[in-house]
């Protein structure tokens, strides 16, 4: 079969390799549809590495994923060939403490597709576990399914912060993870949401979604207009989706007394935080890796027509041409958000 191969930085080549045949116990097999690119297959592309993960041999990129069940393996009973389903790429050991606890995300075994050694998703087929694949509602589109893996990372993000109807929330932010956050604070009831980037086309990008007050941060600042915005108090909850290393301060300084504010966005740089400015509003600060137990969250809200993901879809490529897709991700124009490639 046919797959994306990352040879070596900047060395990325559709290659035949090989099928990786029948699914065993509690596997499905998976004819790959919609393949989203994140922000993390084009670093891999372009340096090889993110942090401590080094690519050492070659490897299949992609790791957002819908596609159709082909075969099922011996005990499968959720799922049956032809269902569209949207695959969780993580896989945890499923033994460990964490994984029992529920906080499988943070299970030191887990293999996450495209995530060196491990292939991704950019190939016409893959084994997957049926416990980890979804299966999509009529009403919802291939692209849809491959796009409830950033909105399960915006669905944790709101977890983690506790989004209640009411709530005021600020966004740092409006790549497809931040509109991804927005959606779902919208979902889950925020009466107010505020939302900063530097760029004008993913602001109105966050307009349309629904966000109330949009900072330009090239000359505003979110904390002065989370500030503004509610009558001097603050935003309930703070999500950090731009990975500038000034941007946890700036949602702790737009937090309201006894908010809390959640990091996402991982940027090159370590990020300062004045803890004293978040001690005197008791301000709670939450980490997000990944996440856990939310792609069902995603899926139904999608299905209900409450995250409209479908809007985050800006370009597409054919597989045949997927690298051209990447080397456009590298440069892409300011409006574009998720690129996804049709296999
Ligand atoms: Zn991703
Ligand atoms: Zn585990």
């Amino acid at each position: 079969m046919k797959a994306l191969v990352l040879n070596s930085p900047l060395n990325l080549a559709v290659h035949d390799v090989p099928d990786p045949g029948e699914p065993g116990p509690g596997q499905v097999r998976v004819q790959v549809q919609s393949v989203g690119i994140c922000g993390s297959d084009v670093h891999y592309y372009e340096h090889g590495r993110i942090g401590d993960f080094v690519l050492k041999s070659p490897m299949v990129l992609g790791h957002e994923a819908a596609g159709v069940v082909h075969q099922v393996g011996e005990g499968v009973e959720s799922l049956s060939p032809g269902d569209l389903v949207a695959m969780e790429p993580g896989v945890p050991c499923g033994i460990c403490t964490e994984c029992k606890s529920g906080r499988y995300n943070l299970c030191r075994d887990v293999r996450f597709w495209a995530t060196p050694p491990y292939d991704g998703a950019l190939a016409e087929f893959v084994l997957h576990p049926a416990a980890l694949t979804y299966r999509l509602p009529e009403c919802m589109t291939s692209e849809e399914g491959a796009l409830m893996e950033p909105l399960a990372v915006g669905v944790h993000a709101c977890n983690r912060g506790g989004v209640r109807p009411g709530c005021v929330v600020a966004i740092n932010g409006a790549g497809t993870i931040g509109c991804a956050t927005l959606m779902t604070a919208l979902a889950y009831g925020a009466s107010k949401t505020i939302v900063a980037d530097m760029i004008p086309a993913r602001l109105e990008r966050a307009r349309r979604l629904g966000a109330e007050v949009l900072v330009d941060a090239r000359s505003g600042s979110i904390s002065e207009a989370a500030i503004h915005a509610t009558g001097g108090r603050g935003a309930d909850v703070g999500v950090e989706c731009s990975g500038h290393p000034g941007g946890a301060q700036a949602l702790v300084d737009a937090a309201a007394p006894a908010g809390r504010v959640v990091l996402v966005g991982m940027g090159p740089q370590p990020t300062q935080i004045d803890t004293v400015a978040a001690m005197v509003k008791e301000v709670d600060l939450a980490t997000v890796f990944r996440y856990a137990n939310a792609y069902p969250t995603a899926i139904e809200l999608t299905s209900r027509g409450r995250t409209p993901v479908a809007q985050l879809v800006t370009d597409r490529f054919p597989f045949s041409n997927a690298v051209s897709a990447f080397e456009f991700a590298r440069s892409p124009r300011p409006d574009t958000c998720k690129i996804m490639i049709d296999l």
